[in-house]
């Protein structure tokens, strides 16, 4: 790479979502022959994509563009919290431009005004995936942007608008060119999974010689087409989530369902104004598993909901106990500036929040831990992430990236294995989030 090429700084911040986005920018930038910097003191400019999603990802948001300004000065500010200019100009009035999320085109401008382009062929050479900032064999695939709920709780569908999917066609070729470039998995990410294509009216397209209508069902046939793993985020239990249960258990999707159920009394979740049909979700969730018994569901939680009351709180409990989750994320609720919710009366106090976020996780992990537990002396495919010393650090299907345990392969390095690899491992043991097993025969853990 040429030294007298422009440099880009980029600080990226905030869900999977926004990651797309950063990911998107840098391909844009690397395509325009910037080069991207790892640190402020070589950067030309700095590019920071915000999140606003909570109060406490609003100042990690702020202290990361005054960072940026201190360090470097001529700092571009785009992502969530671009919706809310005033908040940024208030308090780092000397940025360069600020621009919500998903509006490359602006950030672009941006850059060029600051940085122009120079042009030099050798660096038009970038993938034709484009630039990933997740490790080569992972990547998240974006179908939809934007929600047409309005979660009481949420901000998202005032600074990303309402849904708007991507066509089948398109997801499904960005997958083959993922796939192509050494992509074993693929993250399924909107803000609402169960609701793609339905602004499109679920329009069909032709994808390799075959229509595949723009909807759950019909992107899940066409990913499978794929051989990857393919695992699905963001869903909600609407109906026509029973009709991909039996695609996992044919082995064409990975058995796993990411969840946010968010609480399980309906009192609340008519104040939170959730989507889906809530009465059956425990019949549901039993049926799914009588179909697919491999099935992995992570979901996550809000305690302390202003008007939760004790009895709310026991219902969410007998929920979590019954439906044995495998995965669990709770927070007490915190209010988000500009959400429906801050109208609503009886706000739980803090102590009482906390208490109930304790006793909800002491469940939760005696849960989690038993059913790592019944893993033991089973073995499951997996795929290697990393490799630490002798141990592979891997993943089976029951995890995903970041959010998930793992699995510890003891004789990783021994077997000769790398990151990208899948293999079968024989499970040895557990602890309350992680598996540890080997793919040898050596049973001396
Ligand atoms: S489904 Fe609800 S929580 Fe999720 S993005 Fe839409 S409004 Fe927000």
């Amino acid at each position: 790479m040429s030294a007298s090429q422009p440099k880009v700084g980029f600080v990226s911040l905030g869900c999977p979502k926004a990651l797309v986005d950063s990911e998107r920018i840098l391909t844009q930038l690397r395509v325009e022959g910037y080069d991207i910097v790892p640190s402020y003191d070589d950067a030309d400019v700095v590019v920071v994509n915000t999140c606003g999603f909570i109060d406490s990802a609003v100042a990690e948001s702020l202290d990361a563009i005054g960072e940026a300004l201190a360090e470097n000065g001529k700092v571009i500010v785009t992502g969530c919290l671009g919706k809310r200019p005033e908040v940024i100009q208030q308090a780092h009035p000397d940025v360069l431009s600020i621009s919500g999320p998903q509006d490359y085109a602006s950030v672009m401008s941006a850059v060029h005004l600051a940085l122009p382009p120079k042009h030099d062929p050798f660096i038009d050479l970038v993938p034709d995936y484009g630039l990933k900032l997740t490790p080569k064999h992972y990547a998240y695939l974006k179908i939809s942007e934007g929600c047409n709920h309005r979660c009481s709780f949420c901000i998202i569908p005032s600074m990303r608008g309402d849904l708007v999917s991507r066509p089948v066609d398109e997801v499904l070729r960005e997958a083959e060119k993922l796939a192509r470039g050494g992509v074993k998995e693929l993250l399924v990410v909107s803000q609402d999974t169960s609701a793609y294509g339905v602004d499109m009216k679920y329009a069909a397209r032709e994808w390799r010689g075959r229509e595949y209508a723009t909807r759950m069902k019909g992107l899940c046939e066409g990913l499978s087409e794929l051989g990857l793993w393919t695992r699905l985020h963001y869903v909600y239990p609407y109906p026509h989530v029973d009709d991909i249960i039996p695609l996992m258990a044919e082995g064409k999707l990975l058995p796993y369902l990411d969840i946010p159920f968010q609480h399980a009394s309906p009192r609340i979740l008519k104040l939170m104004k959730r989507p889906g049909a809530v009465d059956k979700t425990l019949e549901r969730v039993q049926r799914w598993r009588a179909i697919c018994p491999e099935l992995t569901i992570r979901s996550t939680f809000i305690v302390g909901f202003p008007g939760e009351t004790d009895e709310d709180f026991e219902q969410l409990l007998a929920f979590i106990d019954q439906a044995e989750l495998d995965r669990v994320g709770a927070f007490a609720y915190s209010p988000v500036d500009g959400a429906a919710a801050n109208a609503l009366p009886d706000p739980v106090p803090e102590e009482v929040k906390q208490e109930r976020l304790a006793r909800f996780m002491a469940l939760q992990a005696e849960i989690s831990e038993e059913k790592l537990e019944r893993k033991v002396g089973t073995v499951q495919r997996c795929l290697v992430d990393a490799i630490d010393g002798e141990l592979a650090i891997a993943r089976s299907m029951a995890d995903a990236p970041e959010i998930d345990g793992l699995v510890q392969i003891q004789d990783g390095e021994a077997a000769g294995l790398k990151p990208g690899d899948f293999c079968d491992v024989r499970i040895m043991g557990s602890d309350e989030h992680d598996l540890f097993g080997l793919v040898g025969d050596d049973e001396d853990l």
